[in-house]
């Protein structure tokens, strides 16, 4: 069997460091590690658009936005097809067809996408669309035979629902399609990276992003304004680690090599926590450490990012070849999935 990667992002905004911990990093490694046959990245402007439908210039201008941070981290044009899935229109097809083999309560119990659905503001007018994108998440995964989907747990439910996809579509039609399995983050902590807010995940959608394209400023002021405990009002007050932002990104990002560069009067995190919990350690301290190590992972990402943007034709170029074959792939693939239902009339 093949090895086939592929993962995506909705063009909604720039990518965020929630981004990177809960899938990007995993991305790289896979580019890196080289063990397998093909790997796409797709820009889902269509998924995007079943909730930005009265935005389509907001969606269309992140395709480049995107771009730019997946090249600016280090993926790889010459290892990774990237193309954006409103060109290839075969996808539209396969959801087409997916869509009768699930249910309308079986989407409405889709835990992702309920959450989704509290946090916009469409009410009791549910676009069609937007209900049924876990369907059309299938179609882009099973377009191209991919079985290595490098996400974070927020999409786990629409892995879920692919499987049960393809598993109504092959007892119905034949065994023809893979069943998906997502490749979750290394580092639990990073599953569902938590907001500068401190309430929901981290989500372009909701403004409580930390933009691997933001300004030594911007993470700066964003870092000290974050939410920590909001019972330790004084230095000497005993502090709460769990539920506090600061901390919860120190899991995520600290390295053990951190504390001698930029705290050496701790050896670990371990250390700092307890004596957080003690009392006798300022929020103002403990967001220095946090910024200077974020200052230091966003810096190199920042200034290639800012070369990169330089030459957009060339992007789009990259974008244009890969699209080219994801077209000529996911039709091959079409033409098998409607030969196994038995609806090709013209070419037998
Ligand atoms: P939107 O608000 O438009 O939905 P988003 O920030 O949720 O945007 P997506 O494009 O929906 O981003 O997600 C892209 C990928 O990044 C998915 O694999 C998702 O699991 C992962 N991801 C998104 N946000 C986080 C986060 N806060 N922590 C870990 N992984 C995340
Ligand atoms: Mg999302």
């Amino acid at each position: 069997m093949k090895k086939i990667i592929l993962t995506g992002d909705r063009p909604t905004g720039h990518l965020h460091i929630g981004h990177y911990v809960g899938s990007l990093k995993r991305r790289l490694e896979l580019q890196e590690k080289g063990d397998y046959d093909e790997y796409y990245i797709m820009i889902a402007d269509a998924q995007a658009l079943t909730d930005n439908f009265g935005n389509v210039q907001k969606v269309k201008d992140n395709v480049l936005q995107v771009m730019l941070d997946y090249l600016a981290i280090g993926l790889d044009p010459n290892k990774v097809t990237f193309f954006v899935q409103s060109e290839v229109s075969e996808l539209t097809e396969f959801t087409f067809y997916y869509m009768n083999l699930v249910t309308l309560a079986r989407l409405e119990r889709n835990p992702t996408v309920k959450e989704e659905l509290k946090q916009k503001s469409f009410s009791n007018n549910i676009p069609m669309g937007f209900l049924t994108y876990p369907v059309s998440q299938t179609a882009d995964i099973t377009a191209f035979n991919a079985t290595i989907i490098p996400v974070g747990d927020d999409q786990l439910p629409m892995i879920e629902q692919a499987r049960e996809i393809v598993r109504s579509f092959n007892n119905l039609y034949g065994e023809i399609l893979l069943e998906p399995k997502a490749v979750l983050p290394e580092n639990e902590n990073a599953f569902r990276l938590v907001g500068t807010d401190g309430k929901a995940k981290m989500s372009k959608s909701l403004n409580n992003c930390i933009y691997l394209s933001d300004s030594e400023e911007e993470i700066k002021q964003k870092v000290f304004s974050m939410y920590t405990d909001p019972d330790h009002i004084h230095v000497e007050d005993p502090g709460k680690v769990e539920g506090n932002t600061v901390f919860m990104y120190l899991d995520v990002f600290s390295k053990p090599t951190d504390f001698a560069k930029y705290l050496p009067e701790y050896k670990s995190l371990d250390e700092l926590k307890d004596h957080y919990r003690r009392g006798g350690l300022g929020d103002m301290k403990i967001k220095k450490f946090l910024n200077n190590i974020l200052q230091e992972f966003l810096r190199p990402i920042r200034e290639r990012r800012l070369e990169l943007e330089k030459n957009s034709d060339k992007i789009f170029e990259i974008l244009k070849k890969g699209t080219m074959k994801a077209r000529k792939v996911a039709h091959e693939n079409l033409i098998k999935l409607k030969t196994a239902m038995g609806i090709n009339y013209f070419n037998n």
